[in-house]
């Protein structure tokens, strides 16, 4: 198990003003979505003509049909009130279904591009990062987007439109008036600058929390995590620092929602005050016959149609600002480089001899941090067996990790046949390549399925030869489901050395040119360990093998042993050459591997090494 470093995105950039939000790229989101927008604006435009109408049917009441006493027209008048309504209903109703299309439908395509990049991130990337933090980012950042894209959008776009057609209505009925009740309007749009600037970074914050408090529960909650905590006695401080992350978040979230809330008291006292102006100004008119009483009752209800999305707007543009930080937030991981992918003109490798290739390679995982792997030069025949051999954080992991290429070296090359690997494609690489690590990893499906991951086109009996083959099969078979068994956290718990050998049957079905197979440090039963034995023996044979040997079987088995020391290859040779040199093989033999020795290697069971690591607590 590894330690990760804290994520080293997620500030940065972000968080300033309107000008630094990355506007064509969001709308470019949105270019997909052209035509139900469309529809979006026409049915705005439509509902703002039918919001127009009503003030002018109530002038019409108030100003001819009651003075009239004209029954009919003030039956026709009242009418069409409730026809504009009902029509304005229907309107609405429209314009939810198209938000929700073009809302759903950036969701969709931001979520895939979203897993689509993650999947091709280079193996660092998640050692660095927590799982949990990636799950925020995928689910919480982009769900919350959500009610930018129907709210927001469509929300702005109406204000817009109504605040232009009211107003010019406004000023064609009376164009003091129009003036004076614009007066009050920059005391919105003032304000609106610095609340949105304030909810725009406050929004990120409590974003970033709400990541941190996921990863949290993804760490502890998950079953090696919760045995780590029970073990170790941590409940209470793992409590605490629950608390104390969970209680930041309250925090951020309280102050945001207090930024919006003193912003929209203060529209809303501002809006109310709007009328009584006009109802003074226009009243005087009307008592100096200079205007009719219809005239400045539908006056004030524009006004009141107009500080609706005027407010609407100015806390839209807050929403704006706040959303804005969500797409940034995005964006910064949609611009993690993938680094290790497909040079234009790569090349299919084919089907591989399997010569293998360091050339002065040195590799770190941090630039300008110590090299993990310094000049090394190492040649691999076509079929050898190749053991790993060194202490601990020597770098053997590493080094079988440019093979499949999940890392590149950063001085010298790795050819595989004669190609550097950089000039191959990866997918063409990856077939020719079967790597078991250390850890067995099922997904949470039926052992059929888990097998084919492999291969997915196996028929059923070449999936049965892999499992006889991995010493699984009659185990399968014993099992009430047999294949259709499904494994992991809530399924069917398979020991440490069912799991290898799933494994093992994993990789046989795949049936590589290259195997790269780090042997299990856990301890297995004798059992357990004299059928992977058994699997192993023919895995071997007919392609070259790269193993991060822990058994003496295998290293006695193998064609050339080279042992790793701080990065380097110090030694290399067979087992009787390299006992004889007395170097650092001889000392890791004698403190090692010595006690496996039980049998002779070879006659099938003897030599069935219990695990390098704890060579000496042996068991059977
Ligand atoms: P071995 O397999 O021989 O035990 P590794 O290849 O796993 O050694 O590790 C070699 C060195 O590289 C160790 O010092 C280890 O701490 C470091 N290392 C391994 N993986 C990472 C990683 N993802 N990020 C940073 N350092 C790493």
């Amino acid at each position: 198990m590894r330690y990760y470093t804290a994520p080293d995105w997620g500030e940065g950039k972000g968080g300033r003003g309107f000008r630094d939000v990355p506007w064509r790229r969001i709308a470019g989101y949105f270019r997909p979505y052209a035509l139900p927008l469309a529809g979006v604006i026409g049915s705005i435009v439509l509902g703002s003509l039918l919001g127009l109408v009503q003030p002018l049917l109530i002038r019409g009441i108030i100003d001819r049909a009651i003075p009239r006493r004209d029954m009919v027209l003030l039956s026709e008048l009242a009418g069409l009130i409730v026809a504009t309504a009902l029509a304005s209903a229907a309107v609405g109703v429209l314009q939810g279904y198209l938000n929700a299309r073009i809302g759903q439908g950036v969701m969709f395509d931001l979520r895939n591009q979203m897993y689509r990049h993650l999947v091709r991130m280079p193996l660092q990337f998640f050692t660095n990062t927590k799982t949990g933090e990636i799950m925020s980012r995928v689910n919480n950042d982009v769900n919350s987007l959500q009610m930018v894209v129907s709210d927001t959008v469509a929300n702005s776009l109406r204000n817009v439109i109504s605040v232009v057609i009211t107003v010019a209505t406004m000023f064609a009925l009376n164009w003091q008036l129009a003036l004076l009740s614009l007066v009050i309007l920059p005391l919105f749009i003032v304000p609106t600058r610095r609340v949105g600037r304030m909810n725009y970074d406050l929004r990120k914050r409590s974003q970033e929390k709400l990541a941190d408090l996921s990863a949290l529960m993804q760490e502890t909650l998950g079953v090696s995590g919760i045995l780590l905590v029970k073990t170790f006695n941590k409940e209470r401080s793992e409590v605490e620092r629950f608390e104390a992350k969970n209680r930041e978040l309250m925090e951020a979230q309280m102050r945001q929602s207090l930024v919006g809330r003193w912003f929209f008291m203060m529209l809303t006292t501002i809006s109310t005050a709007g009328p009584a102006i006009i109802y003074w100004y226009g009243g005087r008119l009307v008592m100096g016959d200079a205007m009719t009483l219809g005239t400045v009752v539908a006056f004030t209800a524009y006004l009141g149609q107009l500080y609706g999305p005027v407010s609407a707007l100015a806390n839209i543009h807050v929403n704006v600002m706040g959303s804005a930080a969500l797409f940034s937030r995005l964006f910064e991981y949609l611009d993690k480089p993938v680094e290790i992918e497909d040079r234009p003109g790569a090349v299919d490798v084919g089907r591989v001899r399997g010569q293998i290739q360091f050339e002065n390679v040195y590799f770190r995982y941090r630039p300008g941090g110590e090299w993990v792997l310094r000049g090394i030069d190492l040649t691999i025949e076509p079929g050898q067996l190749v053991a790993l051999v060194g202490p601990s954080g020597a770098g053997k992991t590493t080094l079988s990790y440019l093979i499949p290429r999940l890392y590149d070296p950063e001085v010298g090359r790795v050819t595989l046949d004669g190609h550097d690997l950089r000039d191959v494609t990866l997918s063409s690489l990856h077939g020719q390549i079967g790597v078991v690590t250390q850890e067995t990893f099922l997904f949470h499906a039926s052992l059929r399925d888990n097998l084919l991951y492999a291969k997915p086109d196996a028929t059923e009996e070449e999936m049965e030869v892999a499992a006889k083959a991995a010493y699984i099969h009659d185990m399968i078979q014993g099992l009430p489901d047999g294949y259709d068994t499904v494994v992991g956290e809530r399924g069917y718990k398979l020991s440490g050395g069912e799991k290898q050998r799933i494994a093992l049957a994993r990789v046989i079905l795949k049936n590589p040119r290259i195997l790269i197979l780090d042997e299990a440090t856990s301890a297995l039963d004798s059992h357990s360990e004299r059928y992977i034995q058994a699997a192993l023996q023919p895995l071997f044979q007919g392609r070259t093998s790269i193993v991060i040997a822990h058994r003496l079987s295998t290293i006695l088995r193998a064609d050339q042993i080279v042992v790793i020391d701080g990065g380097r290859v110090v030694e290399k040779g067979t087992h009787r050459e390299l006992l004889a040199r007395g170097g650092l093989y001889a000392r890791l033999y004698a403190e090692q591997f010595a006690d496996q020795e039980v049998g002779r290697p070879g006659d099938g069971q003897g030599a069935l090494g219990r695990d390098l690591n704890v060579a000496g607590g042996g068991r059977g």
